[in-house]
């Protein structure tokens, strides 16, 4: 590889939520997009991971979207139009507000690695290499589908998908299907195919905690703040899930009442023909849906060495989006940021703070003063 690098001074890796808000305020706060800044997406088109999600996540069956700072969604949506696909609505979102900010968007370009060089970084990609001093990452997790370990996983003769690789409930026809996980998405996979499918059985390690009424913008906060404390100790920052637990809508009371709530704990192994638990029950089955959430897609940045012994980054800042081990790196959509919210705000401090720290600020007002 060349060690020609493209020199900038802030890249922004990842297209979706996370990247397009940091993106806005590195404009906002007067840095050049294609000179000073610059975002690269993997993904084909604009929209994140949103582009990628199954067919029938509209509008509707999403928890919430919450618009981009300095443009509404409902200026490319009617609030009414929920029936909409999400991977149809947000990408268009996504791609008038790239328009309407000039956002300096380079896709598909995929990172591999980033490393560092001195006093700078180095940012491979499938494309050119790039030379910056400061990155803020914003990759989520789509692409880092998570599946715990059973024994017995690779003798299973059936077909075995994650949450990942879901399309429609069609597919499953007919079938016998064990759907494991305890999040939103199992629930909305087990809606769906417990009406084509031959038998459905729910399956989470732990009881799920179901809650009355709705989810108040205060549990929110309380469940941000403890992923937040999480991840400012170096730990690893747990699902959206194990926090927040899941609200009872009338999707799920139907299900109750049509009797496909029946959650069993989980099997303790995988035989060729289906599951086994620990007390020598057996179900056959014929596909195993693994709804088990993702983890944050950051191998590129393993060079880096931003991680403890237990795996965890120790992060710091305002919103806690720095790396502490290498303060010239942000994480947004990470951890406590791991919403369309919380992404919002991440992006605003991890430019704010970067641009700080790189000493890009003064230049910035200067500029911003000779402009007026
Ligand atoms: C099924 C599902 C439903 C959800 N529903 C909601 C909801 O209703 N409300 C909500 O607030 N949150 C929801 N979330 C969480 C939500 O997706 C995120 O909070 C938010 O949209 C993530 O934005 P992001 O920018 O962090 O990541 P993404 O949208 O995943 O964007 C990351 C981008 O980075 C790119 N990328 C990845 N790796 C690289 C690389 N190496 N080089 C270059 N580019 C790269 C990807 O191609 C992608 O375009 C949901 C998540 C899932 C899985």
């Amino acid at each position: 590889m060349s060690n020609l690098a493209y020199k900038i001074d802030i890249l922004v890796i990842g297209g979706g939520q996370a990247g397009l808000s940091a993106a806005y305020h590195l404009h906002r706060l007067g840095l050049k997009g294609g000179k000073e800044f610059l975002l690269l997406d993997k993904s084909p088109e604009p929209g994140g991971a949103w582009q990628f999600r199954w067919p029938s996540l509209t509008m509707k069956t999403i928890n919430r979207l919450h618009d981009l700072p300095g443009m509404r969604f409902a200026e490319v949506l009617d609030p009414g139009q929920t029936e909409v696909r999400a991977a149809e609505a947000v990408p268009a979102y996504f791609r008038a507000y790239e328009q309407r900010f000039q956002l300096p968007v380079y896709r598909p370009v995929t990172v591999r690695l980033v490393c560092g060089r001195g006093e700078r970084l180095r940012i491979e990609t499938d494309h050119e290499t790039f030379s910056a001093r400061g990155i803020i990452n914003a990759t989520g997790t789509w692409d880092a589908p998570q599946i715990p370990y059973y024994p017995g996983r690779e003798l299973f003769q059936g077909r075995q998908m994650h949450t990942h690789d879901y399309q429609r409930p069609e597919e499953f026809a007919g079938k016998r299907v064990v759907i494991v996980g305890a999040g939103i998405s199992a629930l909305q996979f087990l809606d769906e195919i417990s009406r084509v499918a031959a038998r459905t059985i729910w399956v989470t390690r732990r009881p799920p905690e179901f809650h009355e009424g709705d989810f108040t913008a205060e549990d929110g906060r309380a469940a941000v703040a403890r992923v937040e404390e999480r991840v400012r100790q170096g730990l690893i920052p747990g699902s959206v899930v194990s926090v927040t637990g899941i609200p009872i809508t009338p999707a799920i009371r139907a299900m109750q009442d049509r009797g496909v709530l029946n959650r069993q704990p989980m099997f303790s192994e995988i035989t060729p023909t289906g599951i086994r638990w620990p007390d020598g029950r057996e179900e056959a089955v014929d596909v195993i849906l693994w709804a088990t959430g993702f983890r944050s897609a950051l191998d590129h940045l393993a060079p880096l060495q931003l991680r403890e012994e237990n795996g965890g980054i120790v992060m710091t800042g305002r919103l806690a989006t720095q790396a502490a081990r290498d303060p010239r790196v942000h994480l947004v959509g990470y951890g406590p940021s791991a919403s369309t919210i919380g992404a919002n705000r991440a992006g605003g401090a991890a430019a704010g703070e970067l641009v700080q720290f790189l000493g890009l600020a003064s230049s910035t007002s200067e500029r911003e003063a000779h402009a007026k």
